[in-house]
């Protein structure tokens, strides 16, 4: 897959006209490899527009028949949501190139069983979105489903998690759920969509610049003639003006790289990244060694190993410290409460058992 892969259209096919300008604007947009229109959408409550189905498929092959090609000469290629063995049906008989499974479709198991099987022997391309919740199990077990039915060109889509807590935008991205795929899968290539993590016009370019830094694959944004108007997510589309910016922004300038130059720079720097790593774990080796004392001590005074007002007190000393050299708060908190965690389950290992 040439990097980066941009897929790029409306969140959700509305009219004829609506579709045809906004592909006419993609073609002509440098690095759009793809375009994407929804045409079943998946609502969270009843009673909105669910998309136009079958007419949707219908103009898109117009589209392509009419010869319409993607800025680097090839015919232009669409890709949508399926969430039913029929959609998959539907998309082959009018020559839809890639779908998609959504994020709640690939939370259920069955589901994508349901369209593997509809898939079997199709030729189509089939990209994955991440599920609802950060369950890296759940989105590896969608992606073998498809490749257990013969499916060969399969791609990870990664548009964030709902959580309780969001940090402010739509869907929580937690990089490191994206990151641990794409450890466990490095030969499935994956995309950000910052669209539907951001939920927020103005974060969309920031995203796309953290999806690159961070090597991702490609992106898939969602672009509209007037996103105010757009009948879904209008407030995260961007206007084809808006998204040609965005492309000038995210795709590196040929000129600018001279890999050996960095690399004089960076080898020094690395290695003390890489003695500081070995020193916080041995550092956590031996803090996790006090606590199995720590343990014996309170099992002897028979003490529970859980002290909230001591824990309380670590907390806030640690989080005064952290916030002295001027880091990220939450960060340390979120680190701190993982090494309490590990070290109660330490001391609870210590307690006698019922066969003692
Ligand atoms: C979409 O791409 O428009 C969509 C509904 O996606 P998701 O499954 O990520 O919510
Ligand atoms: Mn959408």
């Amino acid at each position: 897959m040439e990097k980066p892969y941009i897929i790029a259209g409306p969140c959700s096919v509305e009219s004829q006209q609506q579709l045809q300008e906004v592909c006419r604007e993609l073609c002509s947009t440098p690095h759009v490899r793809m375009i994407r229109a929804g045409v079943w959408k998946p609502r969270t409550r009843p009673g909105g527009f669910e998309g136009l189905g079958e007419p949707a498929l219908h103009w898109m092959k117009e589209i392509a028949d009419s010869g319409m090609r993607m800025s680097d000469g090839s015919p232009v290629r669409f890709c949508c949501e399926v969430a039913r063995p029929e959609h998959v049906e539907l998309c082959l008989h009018y020559g839809i190139d890639t779908v998609w499974l959504g994020a709640r479709t690939t939370a259920n198991p069955f589901m994508v069983g349901e369209i593997g099987d509809a898939l079997r022997g199709s030729g189509l391309k089939v990209m994955v979105k991440n599920p609802v919740c950060p369950d890296v199990r759940l989105w590896i077990g969608a992606i073998e489903r498809l490749q257990q039915v013969g499916i060969e060109q399969i791609a990870a889509v990664h548009r964030g998690f709902s959580m309780y807590n969001n940090h402010g935008y739509r869907n929580d991205p937690l990089w490191e759920v994206a990151m641990q795929l794409r450890r466990l899968l490095p030969d499935t290539p994956v995309l950000c969509d910052p669209s539907h993590i951001g939920g927020r016009r103005d974060v969309i370019a920031p995203l796309s610049v953290a999806a690159m830094q961070l090597d991702y694959d490609g992106l898939m944004v969602e672009v509209h003639p007037s996103p105010d108007e757009a009948w879904t997510d209008g407030g995260q589309q961007l206007t084809p003006a808006e998204f040609k910016q965005l492309i000038s922004k995210i795709i590196p300038d040929p000129q600018n790289s001279t890999p050996h130059q960095s690399n004089t720079l960076l080898e020094p720097m690395r290695r003390q990244i890489d003695d500081i790593d070995h020193e916080v774990i041995r550092l956590l080796w031996q803090r996790m060694e006090l606590s199995r004392h720590i343990a014996e001590v309170k099992r002897d005074f028979r003490m529970p190993v859980y002290q909230p007002q001591r824990w309380e007190a670590v907390l806030a000393d640690r989080l005064n410290k952290a916030a002295d050299l001027g880091m990220d708060t939450e960060f340390v908190k979120d680190i701190l409460e993982r090494i309490h965690g590990e070290s109660m389950r330490v001391q609870m290992e210590q307690l006698p058992n019922d066969k003692e």
